[in-house]
């Protein structure tokens, strides 16, 4: 068998790891932390450290790791049938099946999936179809997209420049021109600490009117945003923040695509965020949790009124020249099926909601008061705190004394995974939907004592 340093020394000499710091990794100061198991909400590295993951992986691994269900699916469908493409009307059981499962749980008005693998190609497909659409339709200086700062779209070209992370777009020449960025609905950092929800969503309404007046409405297809900004700092929207900004994308004939790459299939402890909001999205993008990760596989979901156009434009215009080779990758499909039934089976939805509640409840309790504490918030099964120099003030701490990475470092040592989120001091939450109470205890227990250690 190989060692762990014979691993750690192949990793650092051949593999390029995703947002890393390529030379203190060189340098061997981030450890190569190879996980070999998992089982429900705990992952286990080859020297048999067991550790809370309470960030399922990248909120991804929403139904628990080691189902056996889903793996006998794709074991199953990769014996059987391990590829055919899904182009001009090729499918298998499972991905035709697993279409009809996801409108049968969609929001009202939605009409057919578009699959990929990830959500950034998802989000990439929703951005061609709206222009496509707007082609179609004769408009085509009609083809801005607005999104907001702190928002998480992926790191693509197109969906690295709907991000709204500084981290994202420096020295990429991100964002691209035909993107541009609003207000975050981030009512911690509202500008006027007197301002009530309300009147702050009114403040992030008038922002929004403003930039279409200014862009000109006839130049802007589409608005996109989370229904709780997730990478950006798990900020649930202020009150009535959705059916307002919702209320003027529709003046203005603008399109809502609803990114619901974590919030879909349960995590707000509801089946969308959309329902949970009470928004009407034009598109939803969906990925994550459409197969707790246990294969890639994305969507997006599009809605009637696009689906018309799109249907109608190609007895005109022909076949629509989009496509990848894995989208309805029989195997992503198959771990899909099984995913969602077993979402129905084991009631999960509903435990992402409960325990969601309990977990915000209690961290709240232990961590709320604490001079460091500017905020404690979440919606479901996401949960953030913010720390801050100064409470009353709402003052951040310096940047280089990385108090984020501190804290979520310190709770890793009593064997509980959080996560620093890129921007802020914020420690994030996102656990497997199978948590339970004591779980939950657990990751409050050792958050307060990691926060103790570190100020
Ligand atoms: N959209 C949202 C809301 C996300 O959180 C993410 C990833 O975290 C993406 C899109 C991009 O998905 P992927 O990393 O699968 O490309």
């Amino acid at each position: 068998m190989l060692t762990n340093d014979q691993l750690a020394q192949w990793d650092r000499e051949n593999f390029f790891h995703p947002s890393t710091h390529l030379a203190q990794h060189a340098r061997g100061e981030t450890a190569t932390r190879v996980i070999r198991t998992a089982k429900g909400c705990h992952i286990e590295d080859r020297d048999g450290v067991k550790l809370l993951d309470a960030f399922a992986g990248l909120y991804c691994v929403n139904v628990g790791y080691g189902r056996q269900e889903i793996a006998e699916a794709i074991a199953d469908q990769a014996r059987e049938l391990a590829y055919y493409h899904a182009y001009v009307g090729h499918g298998t059981e499972a991905s035709i099946t697993l279409s009809k499962m996801i409108l049968d749980r969609a929001p009202k008005g939605m009409s057919k999936v578009y699959f990929g693998q990830s959500g950034s190609d998802a989000n990439e497909t929703n951005v061609k179809l709206i222009w496509y659409y707007n082609n179609i339709l004769g408009r085509p200086e009609k083809k801005k997209i607005i999104s907001r700062w702190r928002g998480y779209h992926g790191s693509g070209l197109v969906t690295g420049s709907l991000t709204g992370l500084e981290l994202f777009h420096k020295k990429f020449d991100l964002p691209l021109s035909q993107v541009i960025h609003t207000d975050a609905p981030y009512y911690f950092r509202r500008p006027d600490a007197n301002m009530t929800e309300a009147q702050f969503t009114a403040h992030l309404v008038a922002e929004l009117e403003a930039l279409i007046e200014r862009e000109g409405a006839d130049t802007i297809a589409a608005f996109i945003g989370e229904p709780v900004l997730g990478t950006g700092g798990i900020v649930p929207p202020p009150e009535g923040y959705w059916p307002a900004m919702q209320a003027v994308l529709r003046k203005h004939d603008i399109l809502l695509v609803a990114d619901e790459v974590v919030t879909g299939f349960g995590r707000l402890g509801t089946m969308f965020g959309s329902d949970h909001y009470g928004m009407t999205p034009d598109l939803i993008t969906i990925a994550k949790g459409l197969t707790s990760a246990y294969a890639p596989l994305s969507g997006s979901i599009v809605g009637d009124r696009m689906w018309k156009v799109l249907e109608q434009g190609t007895d005109e215009n022909g076949a629509i020249g989009h496509g990848w080779t894995y989208s309805a990758h029989p195997i992503g499909a198959a771990a899909g099926v099984a995913n969602l039934k077993l979402l129905d089976d084991l009631n999960l939805v509903q435990n992402a909601g409960e325990v969601g509640a309990y977990l915000n409840a209690a961290m709240t309790a232990a961590l709320g008061d604490h001079p460091n504490v500017g905020d404690v918030r979440g919606e479901g099964m996401l949960c953030a705190v913010e720390f801050v120099k100064d409470r009353e003030k709402r003052e951040v701490f310096d940047a280089a004394d990385k108090i984020g990475p501190q804290v979520s470092g310190a709770l890793l040592a009593e064997g509980v995974i959080g996560r620093a989120m890129p921007q802020g001091d914020i420690l994030g939450f996102a656990p497997p939907f199978c948590l339970t109470r004591a779980e939950a205890d657990e990751v409050v227990e050792k958050t307060a004592r990691a926060v103790a250690k570190v100020l």
